[in-house]
């Protein structure tokens, strides 16, 4: 029998909001534990939560990035429930009015994936085992989160993987949060189910709780669907439940029954006001969005005729993209978008060696110098592999081009001149001379590099080859 595999995701991502959801302690990561804490966001009785507006600006940012409608009126609820890593022994969340509802994204096979809600919360303390004993850290008690829950809309974990690539690249271009899966500020529930390919109705589901890489998550979905199509083919039933992925082995394992809403004991929380969101406020944040990753990519791909592997790599970093369009933004030619992607892909990124570098993307070359160096080339004053050096001179020593680059530079060549720098290539390589009258035909390349390395590339290189080849020929 066929099977189909059914996901959905529910994603907890971490707002890079200055200060705490409730409170004014910071959000900053790392630092000493219990050292970002106050009597609020540890839960002291008698303490009063306070809602950061500014959360709910990040939060509405997020919702129409991902084109949900936001709810005029929503609230906060108790979510109950008893861990160590929970001081109040409840989670402040939202349960039947979450801020935004009702929005998609679409993928790049064409399938559109339904996002059913987004709803603000605040994130517990992490609890670290150490030497036999349990520490709990309550810095990142409090942190605000948004929970992007997904319709049960993927047909297979590639497709959940890129959403979930979507949604980390389009919360850092919105600059809500920075989506670091290795220190958890995105973190990912991911719900499981089967059925036979001939039936309607989907399967009974399991949800595999906090995976924190996209390759574990590509495991723990083989390893789970594998276990459900075994267990239904052999006659059985899947149980609804909470499954843990154990990285080690491999295989998803049972971590506690599925709780249902009601043993959260949900109810409205006392201590905030109802939230009352006016349509003015969500079009000014609408109309103070960026452009989002996915548009950005298809004008690039459409305007400026760019390969979508490279428009890709530009577009994924924000400030490349900035930097990209600043230094493109009065070329007259189409070719010059594609001299500046591969300036920026071969020598720039050349000289990073992390993400980190790359989303800072700290340079010593200005976009104006860099417009400067491709009207260069536009102008067909200089030429790439002088572009290149040019640029390479820029980068390590924050030169401008003009420094580099002199008058004499920019002088053409004229035909005399070329034809005695090829005369001389000819007397002076003999290896090469003799190599390409034995019939090494690519012999001639070396001589083309010399002549292009004695004109410090102002040289038309086909040219050059043309000539020597006729020196070369009257000398045989
Ligand atoms: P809960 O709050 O109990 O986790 P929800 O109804 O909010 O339940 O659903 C949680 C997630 O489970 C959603 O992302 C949804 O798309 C997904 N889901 C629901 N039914 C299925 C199913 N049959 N197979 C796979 N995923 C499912
Ligand atoms: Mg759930
Ligand atoms: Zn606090």
């Amino acid at each position: 029998m066929n099977y189909d595999i059914v996901l959905g995701l529910e994603t907890h991502v971490e707002l890079s909001t200055k200060t705490k959801i409730f409170c004014g302690c910071t959000t900053a990561f790392k630092g000493e534990a219990n050292t970002h804490c106050c009597p609020i966001c540890i839960g002291l009785p008698g303490t009063m939560p306070r809602l950061n507006k500014e959360v709910l600006h990040y939060a509405i940012m997020a919702g129409l990035a991902l084109n949900c409608k936001i709810a005029k009126y929503s609230k906060m609820d108790r979510k109950n429930y008893v861990y160590p890593d929970l001081p109040k022994a409840y989670q402040i969340s939202q349960h039947d009015k979450p801020l935004c509802y009702d929005g998609h994204v679409t993928l790049s096979n064409g399938r559109t994936i339904g996002i059913e809600r987004i709803h603000i919360e605040e994130d517990a303390g992490k609890l670290i085992h150490e030497g036999g004993a349990t520490y709990v850290d309550y810095n990142r008690g409090g942190v605000p989160l948004i929970e992007i829950v997904t319709k049960p809309d993927f047909r297979d974990v590639e497709e959940a993987v890129e959403y979930l690539e979507l949604i980390q690249l389009t919360m850092r271009y919105i600059g809500v949060s920075d989506c670091k899966m290795q220190e958890g500020s995105l973190r990912c529930d991911v719900n499981v189910s089967v059925k036979p390919s001939s039936q309607e109705e989907l399967g009974t589901r399991t949800e595999i709780k906090n995976m924190n890489s996209f390759n574990n998550i590509r495991k723990a979905v083989n390893f789970e669907t594998n276990r459900q199509i075994d267990v239904l083919s052999s006659g059985g039933k899947v149980i609804q439940e909470t499954m843990r992925f154990d990285v080690e082995n491999k295989e998803t394992s049972p971590m506690r029954g599925k709780e249902d809403a009601q043993d959260y004991r949900y109810f409205k929380e006392p201590d905030l006001v109802r939230i009352h969101i006016e349509e003015d406020e969500v079009l000014k944040i609408k109309e103070s969005l960026p452009e989002l990753y996915g548009e950005k990519l298809k004008r690039y791909v459409e305007e400026f005729k760019l390969p979508v592997a490279d428009a890709k790599l530009l577009v994924e970093y924000r400030k490349v993209a900035e930097f990209f369009e600043e230094s493109t933004k009065n070329v007259k030619e189409i070719e010059s978008y594609k001299n500046c992607s591969n300036l920026i892909l071969s020598m720039i990124f050349a000289k990073f060696e992390t993400e980190t570098e790359k989303e800072e993307f700290k340079i010593l070359v200005s976009a104006e110098e860099m417009e400067k160096l491709l009207n260069l080339i536009e102008t067909k004053k200089i030429r790439n592999n002088m572009a290149k050096k040019t640029l390479d001179e820029m980068l390590l020593t924050g030169k401008k081009v003009f420094d580099i680059i002199s008058e004499d530079d920019l002088k053409g060549l004229t035909d005399e001149e070329l034809e005695k720098i090829c005369s001389a290539a000819v007397e002076q390589n003999e290896k090469a001379v003799k190599d390409y009258m034995s019939g090494k035909v690519k012999a001639i390349k070396s001589l083309v590099g010399f002549v292009m390395k004695e004109t410090k590339g102002r040289a038309d290189a086909n040219l050059a080859e043309e000539i020597l080849v006729k020196i070369l020929q009257q000398k045989g």
